[in-house]
């Protein structure tokens, strides 16, 4: 494929996101049959734009390619440099991410207007933008969507803007199973095998693309892979996306595709016959001098010399260690014969950049003053006493011991509790550049390692374009969200990071494009994890982690006086002297704005109320405004949440149990009733399945003690019981319900009601022992927030206790349980056990 301004690529992908989905209408026979007559008689119906209706008009920024063309379902990276372009990009980036590429019709005019701009293009859906700070480069992989035909501009500056008409492709699969022979079955089977047979022939073909070809059902489809995948003419792909009916674009492309693996067969007939007829001297001698005559015919020897000095120049100015230097000389060399303009000498300049731009010897001179670590920490952060020490602790041993054996800090905890900023300000307080690597939805090894340089638009890995980012040989690179990493056939990502990890390996790090060995042993990495049991156990080995938990209202107000308002004041531009948000207005926010563990959302209504403040204060010129709980509203619209309530008296077969989600702690109303009937027993609520198990764990310990409960024998034979948790919508699981379930059916089969001052977690085993929970401090604050007095916990949970603050402890009473007998003993309102 032709390269634009960008360096692009085109690595398709299965299963397209649908841009605005739509029932697809059958195939018409017509259509079908259409393909057995020769001259194309009747006309294939064409889809009109003027049946427009609404759902299908968009108003889009639009981004011009330079001599390429995006079809829906591929995938592409490229780089944008021209202003333009990245103020459609920003925009997009704001709204929904979405942009309509278009192909310029000439690919040299440099700032092109609509007129310069073909009619249809296709709507992009961005999945990663890399800003490049060198240059304003912004580096971005999207995805085809849709193609679209543009209706109306609606702006040129900043950037190009337009309504655009999205087509739905008027196709069905064609059915497998079917009996009879079928004209457009045998044109999709005929292009799938000459697509086969080019990818075999010319390697150029990524093996997903294959994947999805041998999938592939439908013309148009298989028409838009043809065009992503097979050299051709800017024009002629251009003329394959506007062609909107699906049967004659597949027609074209099995013409383009055919023709060009003719071309191809005959290369390597031509190929064959030279090798066996010239001595390799000779041959050489003969290529280079044809080589040498298109080149003068071409006049791109002298841009090809000056290109070659400029690289010379830079290799020679640069600190390039001597194994790198030999590299580049080889690959200059193969450019140096490889044409200015052929696709191999894109490849080639653009892998001499990249290995250029790398640090292979700049370090950032590292502040080792402990003292100044433990001044910036405190300076950006509220609270996280205990963590601030445990970071400063390995930050001197660290210096102390060898590298090799030190550990990675792996920082764990619930969204928005400092675990990004924390490791921004270790990068700042060693003064190490900081470069964050989100891992979240990785699945496939190569995007930690690269591809290959000779798959079509390879590109190296994550690691290696972090390191390009950093500029520097020892960055802090925060490794974000481990454990959202998963794995699938195409390789784990998480044994190619285990490498990464490695001090013993990763002084010669390989990554697939690089093809040289990198030196990763000077950066410092820091990963996150919302949840520690997700991260992969061999990675668990390497880490140390250091636990955040949620934030209690007290330390959330002393966060946003303190931290969240200077920064959010200073971003909007505003003077201390002309915005008072009282205290009582932000612990509304936290309460009743707000539902989360760390201060994310808090900051954004911070932000909101900044915002709106910034208005006010030019619409009504006014000098300063004054937010309290009172007005509130009026910033922020009504509230959100309400806060968890205790039951108001005691009920028989309610029982409040504690929970632990990402948002931090909640409370969980358990709720059973018994009725006369054949003994079913039914869970209800969006319960998982550890949760049903604890359910009939519970109900096997209550049988074992009947007699001792004074229920009677054999209830279990004639009594249905029924569990609710109400707030259906939300999925609940694990086994910390335990305990509360058992309690709130023993009351409904005794009739005995339980006191609505506790609240309680723990799990139950079969013979009523009690185990220990996760998230004690969560559930705590949630227990304290919703008003109850008093909280049953398992015994085995007693040293997260004495972790925990006394200002969280303070005003209740903590209950610490080893059987069943004890949580009955404190819950139920009348003693009932024998
Ligand atoms: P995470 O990475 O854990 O999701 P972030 O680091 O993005 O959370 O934190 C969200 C916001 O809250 C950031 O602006 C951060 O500076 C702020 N923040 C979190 N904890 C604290 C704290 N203890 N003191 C000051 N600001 C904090």
């Amino acid at each position: 494929m032709a390269q634009t301004d960008n360096h692009s690529d085109e690595q398709n992908q299965p299963a397209p996101e649908e841009f605005d989905s739509k029932d697809q209408s059958p195939l018409h026979e017509e259509l079908a049959e259409e393909i057995l007559e020769e001259n194309g008689s009747s006309d294939p119906p064409e889809q009109t734009i003027e049946g427009e209706t609404e759902e299908n008009v968009h108003l889009l920024p639009i981004i011009p390619m330079r001599g390429m063309v995006l079809f829906p379902g591929a995938m592409i990276s490229f780089d944008l440099n021209r202003e333009a372009s990245i103020e459609a990009l920003d925009h997009a980036l704001e709204a929904n991410s979405h942009v309509l590429l278009v192909t310029q019709r000439d690919k040299d005019t440099d700032d092109p207007k609509e007129t310069d701009l073909y009619d249809f293009g296709t709507v992009t859906h961005i999945l990663q933008v890399l800003r490049v700070p060198v240059g304003g480069l912004a580096r971005v992989i999207a995805q085809g969507s849709q193609r679209a035909k543009i209706l109306e501009y609606t702006r040129t500056d900043p950037f190009l803007e337009a309504y655009v008409y999205t087509l739905d492709e008027d196709e069905s699969p064609v059915a497998e199973d079917q009996t009879t022979a079928d004209p457009l079955s045998a044109l999709i089977r005929l292009a799938h095998e000459n697509f086969l047979l080019y990818a075999d022939l010319s390697g150029k073909v990524m093996p997903e693309s294959l994947m999805e070809a041998s999938n592939c059902k439908t013309p148009g489809r298989m028409a838009d892979l043809i065009g992503s995948n097979i050299p051709m003419k800017p024009e002629q792909q251009q003329h394959l996306l506007e062609e909107t009916n699906c049967l004659e674009r597949l027609k074209n492309a099995f013409g383009i595709l055919t023709y060009e693996l003719d071309v191809l067969r005959m290369q390597r007939g031509l190929y064959e016959k030279v090798k066996v007829s010239l001595d390799k001297s000779q041959r050489d001698y003969i290529l280079r001098e044809q080589l040498k005559a298109i080149h003068t015919e071409l006049g791109d020897a002298e841009s090809m010399d000056n290109d070659l000095e400029s690289y010379r120049a830079r290799i020679a100015s640069g600190n390039y260690p001597a194994f790198v230097v030999e590299k580049l000389n080889q690959e200059l060399r193969r450019l140096a014969h490889a044409g200015n303009f052929s696709a191999e000498s894109a490849v080639l300049r653009d892998y001499i950049e990249r290995v250029l731009e790398l640090p292979w010897k700049k370090k950032s001179r590292e502040n080792n003053s402990l003292s100044h670590a433990e001044e910036v920490l405190d300076k950006d952060h509220y609270g996280l006493t205990k963590l601030k020490e445990r970071i400063v602790e390995f930050l001197a041993v660290r210096q102390n011991s060898s590298n090799l054996d030190s550990p990675i800090i792996c920082l764990a905890g619930p969204p928005g509790v400092g675990k990004t900023s924390i490791a921004k300000s270790i990068a700042r307080a060693l003064n190490r550049k900081y470069v964050r690597m989100s891992l979240g939805g990785v699945r496939d090894e190569s995007e930690i390692r690269g591809h290959r340089k000779t798959y079509v638009g390879a590109m190296p890995g994550r690691l290696i374009e972090s390191m390009r980012q950093a500029g520097t040989l020892n960055p802090l690179i925060l490794l974000d969200e481990i454990d959202k990493m998963s794995s699938d056939f195409r390789g784990n990502p998480a044994s190619a990071l285990l490498e990464v990890l490695d001090n013993e390996q990763n002084n010669t790090f390989r990554d697939h494009y690089l093809e040289l060995p990198y030196d990763l042993s000077d950066v410092m990495f820091i990963c996150t994890a919302n949840q520690i049991e997700s991260v992969p156990q061999p990675l668990i080995d390497r880490l140390e982690i250091l636990q955040l938990a949620s934030y209690t209202e007290d330390e959330k107000l002393h966060i946003a006086t303190g931290f969240l308002m200077p920064k959010q004041l200073k971003k909007h531009g505003l003077k201390k002297s002309q915005i008072r948000l009282q205290s009582e207005a932000i612990s509304h926010i936290i309460r009743y704005y707000t539902r989360e563990a760390g201060v994310r959302q808090l900051e954004r209504m911070v932000a909101t109320v900044c915002r709106k403040t910034v208005k006010t204060l030019l619409t009504e010129e006014r000098k300063s405004v004054t937010v309290n709980k009172d007005n509130l509203e009026a910033y922020l619209g009504k509230k959100k949440y309400r806060l968890q309530e205790k039951n108001e008296i005691p009920e028989v077969g309610v029982c409040r149990g504690l929970a632990w989600t990402s948002a931090g702690g909640d409370t969980l109303s358990i709720e059973v009733n018994t009725m006369k009937g054949s003994g079913k027993f039914k869970l209800t609520g969006n319960i998982g399945k550890v949760m049903e198990e604890s359910a009939h764990a519970a109900i096997s310990y209550i049988r074992s003690r009947h007699e001792q409960l004074s229920i009677r024998k054999g209830f279990y034979k004639d009594t249905d019981i029924h569990i609710h948790i109400p707030e259906g919508a939300t999925p609940k699981d694990g086994p910390s319900a335990g305990i509360t379930m058992a309690t709130a059916m023993v009351s409904a089969l005794t009739e005995t009601p339980v006191n609505n001052q506790i609240a309680m977690t723990g799990e139950i085993t079969i013979r009523g022992r009690i185990l220990p929970i996760g998230g004690v401090k969560e559930k705590i604050l949630a227990a304290k927030s919703a008003g109850i007095q008093k909280v049953l916990l398992p015994l085995e949970n007693e040293n997260d206790l004495s972790e925990i603050n006394q200002g969280v402890k303070d005003g209740l009473d903590l209950v610490l349980v080893k059987t069943m007998e004890d949580v009955l003993n404190q819950a139920l309102e009348r003693p009932l056990l024998q």
